[in-house]
């Protein structure tokens, strides 16, 4: 007997508004400029999948302006460092600004905070996009995550805490704690964007509703990957998948199957997992 399958889509999944308007600007570039030397300011978001269309359309992704002979750079929503900016610039290329305007918005604090003598404390991942290019706006700086290096940390007069928009808002609130613990007068940024918490938040609801639940992005999106950990601690079979072939047999044994997608996921991807999960009803 052939199984009645449900697939129930979070609420709120997929693009955030920053990737959304930089990916327009990518297809904007392609459709009616010029897809010739065009190049993104390393992999324009944490999606294999769209990295990979993206090349096929010629679109490269190159980190210096030396790796190219010029032409057009279309800067990703986490930003870039000041420096490199200006060494693109300096070469001739033309830049298309696709810094999340969160983003932007860190940025701007921290260079205005700087030049008014401030020390900064960004929380984030040193290694991030994002946190590379607020450091570049930084003059004096240190970059955290964790509670040991909260606690460790030395605090000079006037000091301004920010994180990395896509922290949880749970862990910067702990970070942030253990630093006015240790020096009332740090002045702390709310700089948190809410699209990873809404992802989260629609997750939960959806799990009351379903037997199993499948998270669709790139193995290297964080918030993707934070997305599939949340769904096995509400205690339903998950599984993370890039596309269609990676779902997994087990799946279609469920008749009420949630999904859900990273901030990097496209519509697209989103799409064609639905389909293969409600048009695939197996025999039993
Ligand atoms: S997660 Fe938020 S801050 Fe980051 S690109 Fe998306 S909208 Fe912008």
């Amino acid at each position: 007997m052939a199984v009645k399958r449900k697939v129930i889509r979070s609420n709120v999944m997929g693009f955030c508004m920053g990737v959304k308007a930089v990916m327009g600007k990518v297809d904007k570039q392609i459709i009616h400029e010029d897809s010739n030397n065009l190049y993104t300011y390393g992999p324009l978001i944490h999606n294999p999948q769209v990295i990979e269309k993206l090349r096929l359309q010629g679109v490269e992704s190159i980190e210096s302006p030396s790796d190219a002979d010029g032409g057009t750079i279309i800067i990703r929503a986490h930003g870039i460092h000041p420096e490199d900016r200006k060494k693109f610039a300096e070469n001739g290329y033309k830049i298309v600004e696709g810094t999340c305007p969160r983003v932007l918005r860190s940025q701007k604090t921290v260079t205005r905070y700087s030049e008014d003598g401030w020390f900064i404390v960004i929380v984030g991942d040193k290694g991030h996009g994002e946190v590379k290019a607020i450091v570049g706006c930084a003059k004096k700086y240190a970059v955290i995550l964790t509670e040991f290096e909260a606690e460790a940390l030395k605090i000079p007069e006037k000091t301004l805490v920010i994180a990395q928009t896509t922290l949880s808002q749970a862990e910067y609130d702990t970070i942030c704690q253990i630093l006015i613990r240790r020096d009332s007068s740090v002045k702390i940024i709310k700089s948190i964007c809410p699209a990873t918490s809404q992802r989260q938040n629609s997750l939960k609801e959806l799990t009351a509703e379903v037997d199993a639940v499948i998270v669709i992005g790139g193995k290297n999106s964080a918030n993707t990957k934070r997305l599939h950990l949340s769904a096995l601690k509400e205690g339903l079979p998950s599984w993370h998948v890039e596309s269609v072939e990676d779902l997994p047999e087990e799946i279609f044994k469920y008749e009420t199957i949630g999904i859900t997608a990273g901030a990097s996921t496209p519509d697209w991807m989103i799409d064609r997992i639905e389909a293969a999960l409600s048009g695939s009803a197996i025999s039993q």
